[in-house]
């Protein structure tokens, strides 16, 4: 089995000053552990800050929150995934509820994303989720496979690259509403059945995360769930002590 993958979500929390605090202590309380692999995505201006917290520290990996699509170039305001890269990020976050639901990225746009992110040699953390109203009309798998299959359409050399996925549906992101742990069982095999059919048995080892209002009291029992290899964690990750349960879960 793969090692679980806990990943911090900080979205626009966390300036480089608190980012230092928060890494020391919790570094403090948080001995190396090479059963599991974290993931922190902070802030990009932040992203220095984390790394120096993090020289002696391979079980930790980071991460950037988004990339534009274009290796360089005139893009006032956006980040490249060369630059992402030179700060010491590994993983892209692509495709989160938010990116999509907030600023209208479309999942042609992930698919550029995820092409761009396989030619500087990072990995994509594809984010797929469905929202209340394509659930309760039956429509959560078709469009969860959908997002998945445009977004990596334009990846060249699936069956030989790292990827992750994580199934965050929209209406339990910071709602405080999780999935029941069936629902995210559903899900999962559905979408490792999908990765199987685009690259075969390579898949097998693709994490496929969840997320969606996972905390101190849940991250355990979703963990359980045999076809949830990791979690994706945003509010709970802000504070402490539960981002402290939750990555020893
Ligand atoms: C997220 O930002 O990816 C997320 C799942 O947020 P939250 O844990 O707050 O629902």
């Amino acid at each position: 089995m793969n090692r679980p993958v806990i990943a911090a979500n900080w979205k626009m929390n966390n300036g480089p000053t608190s980012a230092r605090e928060f890494m020391n202590s919790f570094l403090d309380q948080y001995p190396r552990q090479y059963d599991r692999t974290l993931l922190i995505f902070p802030p990009a201006l932040s992203l220095h800050a984390v790394a120096e917290s993090l020289v002696d520290r391979r079980d930790i990996l980071l991460g950037v929150q988004n990339v534009h699509w274009a290796d360089q170039g005139a893009f006032t305001g956006e980040l490249s995934v060369g630059i992402a890269r030179d700060a010491g990020a590994r993983v892209v976050l692509v495709g989160h509820s938010e990116r999509r639901h907030v600023f209208g990225e479309t999942s042609e746009e992930t698919a550029l994303k995820c092409a761009a992110i396989e030619r500087g040699g990072l990995t994509p953390l594809l984010c797929v989720g469905d929202t209340l109203d394509q659930r309760d009309t039956g429509d959560a798998e078709r469009t969860v496979l959908e997002q998945l299959r445009t977004g990596l359409s334009r990846m060249t050399q699936l069956a030989s690259r790292e990827i992750i996925v994580a199934y965050e549906p929209v209406w339990a992101i910071g709602t405080g509403r999780t999935a029941t742990s069936e629902d995210a069982a559903t899900m999962h095999t559905a979408i490792r059945a999908e990765l199987q059919t685009l690259y075969g048995d390579r898949s097998r080892t693709t994490p496929i995360l969840y997320g969606g209002s996972v905390n101190s009291s849940n991250a355990a029992a979703l963990l359980a769930t045999g076809e949830v290899d990791g979690l994706l964690v945003g509010g709970a990750s802000l504070d402490a002590g539960s981002w402290l349960t939750v990555a020893r879960s």
